[in-house]
């Protein structure tokens, strides 16, 4: 099956007692058993439960992998990841633009708890072979990243990460499986947000785990039902009804992308635009070879002061000032002050993450008029003025 036949069709047959084109929710907590322990393979929701069953499949199917597990967000994902894999003294490599509540709760969970964080730059893989020990159980990445979209080389990470030892766990929620398949490039495990791209309408959160070997996968498996983070029926039910426009959608969003990025470059009060479809991006290359796409995502850096970037962002007419992303609707967001405040500023800015840097996540919406939209909003800005470049000169 192909990709958009998969997300249409794969494990979502007719429902046989009635023939409804769509499975219906199940909507229940317990199941009616025949005698005490015997039943048809579900006993409790919290356990299994028919509707989160199937999207489960359908994610493993477009992942490429053989199992998932689905919960209650993307970080309750990560959580049973880094629960299974860390224990106190175990050590996890990640690189230093990873999702904001990713580096939270690796800072503010795990490393109380014992375990060792080492942050280097994936960009270059030597310093992963030099950061990886006896006790590295994971490297963990996402690529692109969030919010610069830098795109890391997951094959060559990949081999270097098996070296030691360790096993690689890739966020896809940026590419989605219709631009990367990061079990073909050596990934152990995937997560991801849900609740961006896949399930696509900015209606419910969720996450989830893919795995493709059983013995790699079974303890988070273990742990999805023994912490209990799971998501509602009607939650994957909804996932899966937005899952079946995956193809559709990115494909748009891609486009949107595009043209918003390229229209960005050409307006001076933009000093950079981070995508990494754009040829002078430093992970172009990479990207070409290992993405089938360049995804939908834009970031870019305002020339201009953290108030400026503010009052751009607050004066958008079709993006709605929001956290999140990867729905029909556009957004936009600050991450300084919005997704990545919670690292303090001397790392954001460390890790190159300025206050000017501004985070798109074009919709579906027709391109020309989000593209008017932006640059509309620039040129509202005026020219850059002395004081704002005084400002920056001085911060
Ligand atoms: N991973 C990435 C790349 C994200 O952008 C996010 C949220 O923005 C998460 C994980 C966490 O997902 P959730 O918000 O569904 O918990």
């Amino acid at each position: 099956m192909d990709f958009a036949t998969k997300t249409i069709h794969a494990g979502q047959p007719s429902e046989p007692h009635t023939g409804a084109v769509v499975p219906p929710i199940f909507q229940t907590t317990t199941y009616q058993q025949e005698g005490p322990g015997e039943h048809r393979g579900f006993d409790y929701t919290r356990t299994n439960n028919p509707t989160r069953e199937r999207l489960e499949g359908v994610l493993a199917e477009l992942e490429g992998g053989t199992q998932a597990a689905v919960f209650g967000s993307g970080l309750a994902a990560e959580h049973a990841v880094l629960l299974a894999y860390l224990k106190p003294g175990d050590e996890i490599i990640v690189p230093g633009d990873v999702y904001g509540g990713t580096f939270r709760m690796l800072h503010k969970v795990f490393e109380p708890l014992g375990c060792v964080i080492r942050q280097v730059d994936f960009a270059d893989p030597n310093q992963i072979t030099d950061a990886l020990s006896p006790a590295t159980k994971l490297v963990w990445l996402e690529s692109p990243t969030n919010p610069r979209l830098l795109v890391y080389d997951i094959a060559e990470i990949s081999r270097r990460a098996h070296a030691g030892g360790a096993l690689v766990v890739v966020d896809n929620t940026f590419a989605t499986p219709f631009f990367q398949r990061p079990f073909e490039l050596g990934a152990d495990l995937i997560v991801h947000s849900v609740t961006k791209y896949l399930a696509g309408h900015s209606d419910l959160v969720q996450g989830a785990v893919i795995g493709r070997d059983h013995e790699v996968f079974a303890p988070v498996k273990f742990l999805q039902n023994a912490l209990g983070g799971i998501p509602s029926p009607f939650d994957c039910w909804l996932t899966l009804r937005g899952l079946r426009t995956l193809e559709l959608r990115m494909l748009r969003h891609a486009e949107n992308a595009i043209a918003v990025a390229e229209a960005l470059s050409l307006h001076p009060r933009v000093r950079k635009v981070y995508f990494p479809g754009l040829t002078d991006h430093p992970g172009h290359e990479i990207a070409r070879t290992q993405m089938t796409g360049f995804g939908g995502m834009v970031s870019f850096e305002l020339d201009g002061t953290l108030k400026e970037a503010s009052e751009l962002v607050s004066s958008l007419r079709y993006f709605a000032l929001g956290e999140s992303l990867g729905g029909v609707r556009s957004l936009v967001c600050l991450p300084c002050k919005m997704t990545h405040a919670s690292i303090p500023a001397e790392t954001r800015h460390a890790l190159g993450l300025s206050d000017t840097l501004i985070r798109l996540s074009p919709g579906c919406e027709s391109a020309k008029d989000r593209v008017k939209d932006l640059t509309s909003g620039l040129d509202r800005l005026g020219a850059k003025s002395e004081i704002a470049e005084a400002a920056v000169a001085g911060s």
